[in-house]
């Protein structure tokens, strides 16, 4: 990660994901491992279950209520620290959705209509699909700009929304003569950016897909992952021993990637070591790699959900610190608006 950008803001991480579903391997090598770490290089951090943007496509009241605290114990269980890092759910913090409505008076329709993640979610089906999920990128704007993040760690999947974020700051910027919101990097890092589903290579692995085999859950057990592992589409030939040779391989290039995530080791030191190897061989050692490094987050998630006031403590607390930095930012943006009385 580079550091700040030359600018006045201070550094600071922001990040969330949806309680959209249980957590996936994608989502813990792309979002969770690498929050962690950044915590762990001493950034300030903060941490959201973004609840508002799961509403965006239908939810169970109570499946919604149980899948932010399971989301909540995800977090936690690897490796975050509510005595270190800043953790909540965004409902509990009403100025991510006030600035989302000023945001939704600064993007522009067609900057939404260009959206990957529109276009794949909403389907053919768009105008059936809420406003709410059309208006996702505002309100994720909102979410990064509300604590003038500088820095967002996230899977592949959301650099377009980021790239968005920075044209609301900018043009906000621009429209009212300000330098108030920052241009907020993307830190995309790690070997495994994009996991991919392990039935379809050109699909990105989702905890709302329909398919359970498409995915690893994190509350997955043992025969279960190494099930999923063994079934994972592949084609028959051996391992190349260089990335090269994984170029038109999207489902090996994928195991490749999840076992250099894992192992923290980039693609040719792991080929150099399995190289040549059939699947046959290759997939148990995926599957007991990823055993041994999920089982004691699901272990720990498992303990932390025995006690759900506990959870439910450290959200509530946690919004009170975001509010410590939310709210003088949304007066501030009131009155560059000029919205009287805030
Ligand atoms: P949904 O299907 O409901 O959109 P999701 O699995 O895509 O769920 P999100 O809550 O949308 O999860 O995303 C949370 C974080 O996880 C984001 O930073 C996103 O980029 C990252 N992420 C999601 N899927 C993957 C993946 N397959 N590989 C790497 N990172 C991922
Ligand atoms: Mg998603």
């Amino acid at each position: 990660m580079t550091d700040a950008p030359a600018s006045h803001f201070t550094p600071r991480v922001f990040s969330g994901i949806q309680p959209s579903g249980g957590l996936t391997l994608g989502n813990y090598l792309g979002a969770l491992k690498r929050f962690s770490e950044m915590q762990d290089e001493g950034r300030e951090c903060i941490f959201c279950m973004v609840d508002l943007h799961a509403i965006t496509v239908w939810q169970d009241p109570d499946k919604l209520r149980h899948n932010t605290r399971e989301l909540t114990a995800g977090f936690i269980a690897s490796g975050v620290d509510p005595e270190k890092s800043i953790l909540f759910n965004q409902s509990a913090v009403p100025e991510h959705a006030q600035l989302a409505w000023i945001f939704n008076t600064v993007a522009r329709m067609g900057w939404m209509q260009r959206m990957t993640q529109w276009k794949d979610k909403a389907g053919k089906n768009a105008e059936k699909a809420s406003l709410g999920l059309f208006a996702y990128p505002a309100l994720m704007a909102a979410d990064i700009l509300i604590y003038h993040a500088t820095h967002v760690p996230v899977g592949e999947d959301q650099k377009q929304h980021i790239e968005l974020t920075r044209d609301v700051a900018a043009k906000f910027n621009h429209d009212y003569g300000v330098d108030f919101f920052p241009m907020t990097e993307p830190v995309i890092e790690g070997a495994a950016t994009r996991v991919m589903s392990l039935r379809d290579g050109s699909k990105k692995m989702s905890k709302s897909d329909p398919s359970d085999a498409s995915r690893i859950n994190l509350t997955d057990d043992a025969d279960t992952i190494a099930k999923k592992i063994r079934k994972a589409k592949t084609d028959p030939d051996a391992l190349p021993s260089e990335a090269k040779g994984l170029e038109d391989r999207p489902e090996a290039r994928n195991l490749v990637n999840i076992y250099a995530a894992f192992t923290n080791q980039s693609i040719d030191q792991v080929l150099a070591e399995v190289g040549g190897q059939q699947f046959g061989t290759f997939k148990p050692m995926l599957a007991d790699l990823a055993v041994a490094k999920l089982s004691p987050i699901s272990t720990e998630m498992a303990r932390l959900l025995n006690d759900t006031s506990e959870i439910d403590r450290i959200l509530a607390r946690g919004a009170e610190q975001a509010r410590d930095i939310t709210a003088p930012i949304l007066k501030k943006t009131y009155e560059i608006v000029g919205l009287v009385g805030a």
